[in-house]
């Protein structure tokens, strides 16, 4: 199975339409979604829709997509983030809501070798940022690749008898992993819609079980509309800013 893995897309169709201009989803036999539809972004609704159109294999829920559906409230959330969620809500059709709404909570086993959560598969609302953090997310794994996402930033932890391992891409646009049997990962394919690594880039994965590899990829995208999109919506000027420096 070949699976076009998307997360943290956050209502970006601009940075989504590039990824799938990118990578024929043709190609791919099924596409995992890793949570956070919506949420910061002026398309909720054309993210929801194109998403919908891809027919995924599994598509969890993220923080975000939880209170912008109003499943649970923004309490956990800084200034920016609850006004953005509140310009989502108001924005999101009621169609869409409810799909919103409905999203499994990970974590989602989706075949022999891979599951996939948010955040982290024994709480679906936890970072996984250092070291300690990815050994507990590896615990409680169930598979021997665990796709996550929620800190937008891609990342591959490599747990094997002689330890943990941590490496990133690097601003490589295709950076590839190779699964071996006696190991176990958790990888981030970092953020589709707003990445936090330092690189404007949309970020995705496509992860191949058949040939036991994934691979991590960049592309560029006309983010200098996504960013008048977000003014003209009245969301916070720093969600415009921030997509330029990947921040
Ligand atoms: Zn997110």
């Amino acid at each position: 199975m070949r699976y076009l893995i998307l997360s943290d897309i956050h209502g970006n169709i601009e940075a989504l339409d590039a990824v799938l201009a990118a990578v024929d989803p043709a190609t791919c036999d099924a596409t995992l979604v890793l949570g956070d539809l919506v949420g910061y972004g002026a398309d909720p609704n054309a993210v929801i829709e194109r998403v919908r159109s891809l027919s995924p294999r599994a598509t969890i829920r993220g923080n975000h997509d939880k209170v912008a559906a109003g499943v649970e409230d923004a309490d956990g959330f800084n200034t920016i983030a609850r006004s953005a969620v509140s310009w989502t809500m108001l924005e999101l059709s009621p169609e869409n809501t409810s799909y919103l709404a409905a999203l499994q909570q990970g974590p989602q086993v989706v075949d022999d070798m891979i599951e996939i959560c948010h955040g982290t598969p024994y709480d679906e609302d936890a970072y996984v940022f250092d070291e300690l953090d990815a050994l507990r997310a590896l615990e409680s794994a169930t598979r021997p690749v665990c796709l996550f996402g929620h800190t937008h930033i891609p990342v591959v932890f490599t747990r094997s008898r002689q330890g943990l391992e941590v490496e990133t891409p690097d601003g490589e646009p295709l950076w590839p992993v190779t699964i071996a049997e006696d190991r176990r990962y958790l990888i981030n394919p970092g953020s589709v819609g707003q990445p936090r690594d330092g690189d404007p880039r949309a970020a995705f994965a496509i992860a191949d079980t058949t040939a036991g590899r994934v691979e991590l990829r960049r592309i560029e995208y006309p983010l200098q509309t996504t960013q008048q999109k977000v003014i003209r919506a009245g969301l916070p000027d720093v969600l415009a800013r921030r997509l330029a420096v990947g921040r």
